[in-house]
């Protein structure tokens, strides 16, 4: 493909429900970008970055404007095995990452649900693991970053360098310029393998209380809820917990440095390829199955805690949602969003119990809930909290009364969530309001983040329909 021509698309969200036509471009190198830069500084236009367009919603859209996709920007620049440092261009991969660290017993510190996404699009995100409350954030493990303004000014950012740009270009939803390298550290792993072990939650206070005890020793925790649960059993779920080995405790797992056996298998059974399945899950979902599998998995669960500990390859038990490739597909044609509020702990359990019951009043419940503990983080724009997030994703009807009552339904409960002093992730966002937007990041830091967009972006020419939506 050429990378210096700007091609007419159709530009979506990973959840297809929002999207719209637009130009795109794939440069291959730094000096592509800067010229691309040039071209819209030039026209005078607004343009979108993207990376590996993971992020549910509007956030690398722009509808009938240009989008700058660096997926094609993906060399791993350098590695060191010793200290574990890696430097990269913006579209190198988490999947591309690990495997080509793994092999020297190095995994990233902050990995996703699924292993497409982009060092750039994890870092303009500042996105989270399943150890946010012990590793934090993508960001903190970010050392420095090369930053290409929308003025054609090369920035070299790190915490003692450009520091209000680093902390601020982390986080900032790609609205400050664009990653160009960036260098990433590392975390020691002393096998290929996890303990893994999965724990019954009887309610949602149970669930919140495993988090609490556990999140001082375990490395990762994560627990999948049934929000179709009511009653004494609301927000019941099963906790999965997740240990590193220590040197020498796991020795048959040094054959799991093979990235070969860390990828999640293509294939069930060796013989049915797994991009086949979605029709049926499509079916599933269609035929209003979703809850029976959920009360069937939450009654598999026993067994599963039953044969705990297991182990697991770090790739399978991070990237679950990459097991049946175009899952998302089931949800077609309207596509799915993403409703993921982060609330403080004090207030945590009160205003999960109201958003999950307000779910099922309005009888819109999601088909997956997903419960984390997170830490705050020093990024401008973060959506951290000391606290609890609840991922939860609906099915969009393509009816149009339908997805209003979507959308007002999350409007609703956003507004329960601010009021409590909680947070959104823009990686999920498709339908917060523009007053929200200070709301959720309070007056100074918007206020920085507005001056930082006027100093680095005098023209705008950095938009996203996300960006456009909550007038920023
Ligand atoms: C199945 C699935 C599971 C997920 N699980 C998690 C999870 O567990 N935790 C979590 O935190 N997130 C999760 N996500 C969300 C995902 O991690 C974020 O949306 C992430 O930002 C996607 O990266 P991307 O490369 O696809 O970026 P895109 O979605 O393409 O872009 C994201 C943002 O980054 C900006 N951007 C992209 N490249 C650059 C660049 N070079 N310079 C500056 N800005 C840039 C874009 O403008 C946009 O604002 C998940 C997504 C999916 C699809």
């Amino acid at each position: 493909m050429n990378s210096k021509i700007w091609r007419e698309e159709m530009v979506r969200g990973w959840g297809m429900a929002v999207g719209g036509m637009a130009k795109v471009l794939r440069p291959t190198t730094a000096e592509q970008v800067a010229d691309a830069f040039g071209e819209v500084r030039a026209l005078g236009g607004a343009m979108a970055l993207r990376g590996s367009g993971c992020s549910y919603g509007d956030a690398a859209l722009a509808s009938g404007g240009r989008v700058l996709d660096l997926s094609a920007m993906n060399q791993i620049l350098a590695f060191d095995p010793i200290r574990g440092i890696a430097r990269v261009e913006p579209g190198v991969t988490i999947r591309k990452l690990w495997q080509h660290t793994i092999a020297f017993g190095w995994w990233p510190k902050v990995v996703p649900g699924t292993s497409a996404v982009s060092c750039g699009g994890a870092a303009a995100m500042n996105i989270h693991g399943k150890n946010n409350f012990a590793m934090g954030t993508f960001g903190e493990s970010v050392l420095a970053f090369t930053l290409l303004t929308p003025q054609g000014e090369l920035l070299r950012c790190s915490r003692e360098q450009n520091a209000d740009v680093f902390f601020a270009a982390i986080s900032g939803f790609g609205m400050l310029g664009c990653f160009t390298e960036l260098t990433i550290e590392l975390k020691r792993v002393h096998s290929g393998r996890l303990k893994v072990a999965a724990i019954v939650a009887r309610d949602l206070a149970h669930n919140l209380q495993i988090l609490e005890d556990m999140r001082g020793a375990a490395d990762y925790l994560v627990s999948w809820l049934n929000l179709h649960a009511s009653g004494r059993a609301l927000g019941c779920g099963v906790m999965h917990r997740a240990d590193q080995f220590e040197p020498g405790e796991d020795p048959e797992g040094l054959r799991y440095f093979d990235p070969a056996l860390q990828d999640v298998p293509t294939s069930m059974f060796g013989v049915v390829p797994k991009g086949w399945l979605w029709p049926g899950m499509w079916a599933a979902t269609n035929l209003g199955m979703v809850r029976a599998i959920n009360w069937a998995k939450f009654k598999a669960a026993p067994l599963e805690a039953r044969g705990s500990p297991y182990v697991q390859s770090h790739g399978a038990f991070h990237f679950l949602l990459d097991y049946v490739p175009r899952w998302h597909w089931m949800t077609k044609p309207g596509g799915l969003v993403q409703f993921q509020p982060f609330v403080p702990y004090a207030t945590g359990e009160l205003v999960l119990r109201t958003v999950i019951e307000e779910c099922q009043k309005a009888k819109l419940v999601p088909y997956l809930g997903v419960l984390k503990r997170h830490r705050p983080d020093p990024f401008l724009m973060t959506h951290s909290v000391d606290g609890y997030s609840l991922a939860m994703d609906f099915a969009v009807s393509t009816k149009k009364q339908k997805r209003a009552q979507l959308w007002g339904l999350c409007q609703r409960l956003a507004e329960v969530v601010l009021q409590a002093g909680g947070r959104f992730y823009y990686a999920k966002d498709a339908m917060l309001l523009e007053s929200s937007f200070a709301r959720v990041h309070g007056a100074a830091a918007t206020q920085q983040f507005r001056a930082l967009k006027q100093r680095l972006d005098p023209q705008r020419m950095l938009q996203t329909d996300l960006s456009r939506r909550l007038g920023v």
